[in-house]
């Protein structure tokens, strides 16, 4: 986020699943126990949160890829008309007004403040009618098992301690044969080099510190995820970055960003 903080993790030292990753100096295991949140990472998307709808700004892969995902999700899913639809870990709303603007009752949780109010205060100006809460999606699965058509959880996996977890109650929020959509960004030499190197230091598309190398998640290690919480992969695509027409298009290469989506 600032001059201060530490350099990206080199793609060689991937410290593994359980480094000390976690928020206030805990462990990533302590963090898990207790919450599968890491408060600092809250803390980068809550200072900036006052900038999210601004296309320009350090949200602008955002809202570049938006479109493309959207049309991901409705082809895959057959259509958003009249579904109910939870994106975990919302932020400002971008994907959440979309999928409201395509016809579906979407509700919206984040964990961190204020970009949940600037999606609040946004709907409002454009009248989407969106249930947004301040809450974990453990919690909204427990209140609400098999409750939504499709799940989305996008370019959230890689800020969070156990992103297992997180994919586990994505799990238990969808109903018996729905979809489950996660978007996050691959872990390999490529992806570090264009990930974090070239859209933080080069193209300066992001803050520096946005991304952590060692929190990223391999295809593999997603669809195991998925499996062992009840889900099977349908399909993997990946999202590529063209820097000259600054446009994200759905592509084969699943290298740096992609989706994975799955079924239950
Ligand atoms: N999914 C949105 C926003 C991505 S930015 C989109 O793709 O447009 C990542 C978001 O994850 C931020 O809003 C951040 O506050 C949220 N987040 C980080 N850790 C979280 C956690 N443990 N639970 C829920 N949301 C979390």
């Amino acid at each position: 986020m600032n001059a201060n903080d530490p350099l990206p993790h080199p793609p060689m030292s991937d410290p593994g699943p359980k480094g000390d990753r976690g928020g206030r100096g805990q462990t990533l295991d302590e963090v898990s126990r207790e919450s599968n949140v890491d408060e600092r990472e809250l803390a980068k998307f809550s200072a900036l949160a006052h900038r999210w709808w601004d296309p320009t700004s350090e949200f602008r892969p955002l809202h570049e890829m938006n479109p493309v995902r959207l049309a991901h999700i409705e082809r895959v899913a057959g259509g958003l008309q009249g579904k109910r639809v939870v994106d975990v870990g919302c932020g400002g709303g971008i994907l959440a007004e979309a999928m409201a603007a395509r016809g579906a009752r979407v509700t919206g949780i984040d964990l961190a403040a204020k970009p949940l109010k600037v999606a609040m205060l946004h709907a409002l100006e454009s009248g989407a009618a969106i249930d947004y809460r301040l809450m974990p999606a453990e919690e909204l699965a427990a209140k609400e098992p098999g409750a939504f058509d499709v799940v989305t959880c996008m370019e959230l996996l890689e800020h969070v301690p156990d992103p297992a977890r997180t994919v586990a109650a994505c799990a238990r929020l969808v109903r018996p044969e729905g979809h489950v959509f996660f978007a996050t960004i691959n872990r390999n030499p490529r992806s570090f080099l264009f990930a974090i190197l070239g859209a933080e230091y080069v193209l300066r598309l992001l803050p520096r510190g946005t991304h952590e190398y060692a929190r990223f998640i391999r295809p593999s290690e997603l669809a195991a995820f998925a499996r062992s919480a009840g889900l099977a992969l349908e399909d993997l695509t990946g999202m590529s970055y063209n820097p000259l027409t600054r446009a994200f298009a759905l592509a084969a290469d699943v290298g740096v960003n992609y989706i994975a989506a799955c079924r239950k």
